[in-house]
């Protein structure tokens, strides 16, 4: 079958906007299924929201819920794969509970996620903290991020892509040559699509070293601006955390970051005491629907948009990249036609 959109290469090519954990495994997933991808990036990955993260493989502050739970499952499955190796890729498998979820089942829109979910069972009351009268619990995905990153390039690296430092200012511009864009710029979508819809939901987190916690614990409580979430890290405990809609600054509050400890010690009272190693904050990416769509841009060049994942982009970045791949795929036809699937490492 004769290419009809090719790059300078000669080659089917995809330019993937964006290197934080929806950029980097967009790119990956194409890459590894034949397409040349080239990605462009304003910050590298250590400093995006990504590297921010806690990160629990969870649904929170996500929309639509269907799709998230279908994008999260899928994203469930290649984590726990990942985990087998968790040093190289920065995911482990970790038991914890999720407290304080909606009396009935199912109320809070996750319903599915508590079905497929293996092992995922009613938490006893002996592990539930006082004061809080339900809770699921399960052995989830909990990723290192700033380890896990460094997993993604290597592996976007051994499946041929190619990572540039750039900042784009035309989704058409960044796709010419290449013919097909794949927008996964987070918050810069609100300027470079432009999409007002995009806005910052502000997290902070306190980063302790760990008193001997070996279990994740958090609230569910997904329209809170202050929740309580304990996830140990090999680099130190997560405390978090906050949730401020609207709010830019990346700077740490001293009086926020000593609250958060104190709602963690109230499940720990260990974190109480526990030294402090560092202040993190990052801006969600929030959306009232992920955008996760082609669109033809007005010169023609073919873009998949994948941006808006709000409080939940490493729970559900596996399960978008697939939908990329099958969008310009299917989508854009055949008019990209990759080389053969790259081996995974
Ligand atoms: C405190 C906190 C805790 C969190 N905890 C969790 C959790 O437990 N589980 C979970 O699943 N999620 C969690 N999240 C959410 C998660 O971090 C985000 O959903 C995810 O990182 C979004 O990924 P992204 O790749 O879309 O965005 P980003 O990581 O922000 O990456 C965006 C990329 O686009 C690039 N870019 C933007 N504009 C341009 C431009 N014009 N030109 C070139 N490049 C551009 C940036 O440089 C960057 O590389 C948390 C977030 C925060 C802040």
């Amino acid at each position: 079958m004769a290419k009809s959109v090719v790059d300078a290469a000669g080659e089917a090519g995809v330019c993937v906007v964006g290197g934080g954990v929806i950029g980097l495994t967009s790119a990956i997933v194409l890459a590894e299924n034949g397409y040349r991808v080239r990605l462009l990036t304003r910050d590298a990955a250590g400093e995006t929201t990504s590297a921010v993260a806690g990160a629990l493989c969870w649904p929170y502050r996500i929309q639509p819920y269907d799709d998230a739970v279908r994008w999260s499952l899928r994203s469930f499955e290649v984590l726990a794969g990942l985990a087998e190796r968790p040093a190289e890729t920065g995911a482990r498998m970790v038991a914890g509970t999720m407290v304080e979820v909606a009396a009935e089942p199912g109320a809070d829109g996750l319903g599915a996620w508590y079905d497929a979910v293996p092992g995922m069972r009613p938490a006893r009351p002996d592990e539930l903290p006082e004061g809080y009268g339900s809770g699921r619990r399960a052995r989830t995905p909990l990723v290192d991020m700033p380890t896990h990153l460094r997993y993604l390039e290597r592996r976007l690296a051994a499946a041929g892509g190619v990572v540039e430092r750039r900042v784009v200012t035309s989704l058409g511009e960044a796709g010419r040559g290449a013919g097909t864009v794949v927008n996964c710029s987070g918050l810069g979508a609100r300027e470079l699509v432009p999409d007002p819809q995009v806005y910052p939901v502000q997290g902070q987190l306190v980063i302790v070293e760990n008193p001997g916690i070996d279990t994740w614990l958090a609230t569910a409580d997904s329209a809170a601006a202050e929740t309580a979430y304990v996830l140990p890290q090999p680099f130190g405990v997560v405390l978090g955390g906050t949730a401020r809609e609207n709010a830019w600054s990346r700077e740490p509050d001293p009086a926020v970051a000593e609250a958060i400890v104190a709602r963690c010690a109230r499940f720990f009272p260990a974190l109480a005491r526990a030294r402090v190693l560092a202040h993190r904050v990052g801006l969600r990416p929030a959306r009232p629907a992920v955008r996760l769509a082609t669109e033809r841009l007005p010169d023609g060049t073919r873009c998949v948009h994948n941006y808006g994942h709000g409080g939940a982009g490493v729970t559900v970045a596996w399960g978008c990249a697939d939908e990329v791949l099958r969008l310009v795929r299917e989508e854009f036809g055949t008019a990209q036609e990759p080389g053969p699937p790259a081996s995974r490492p």
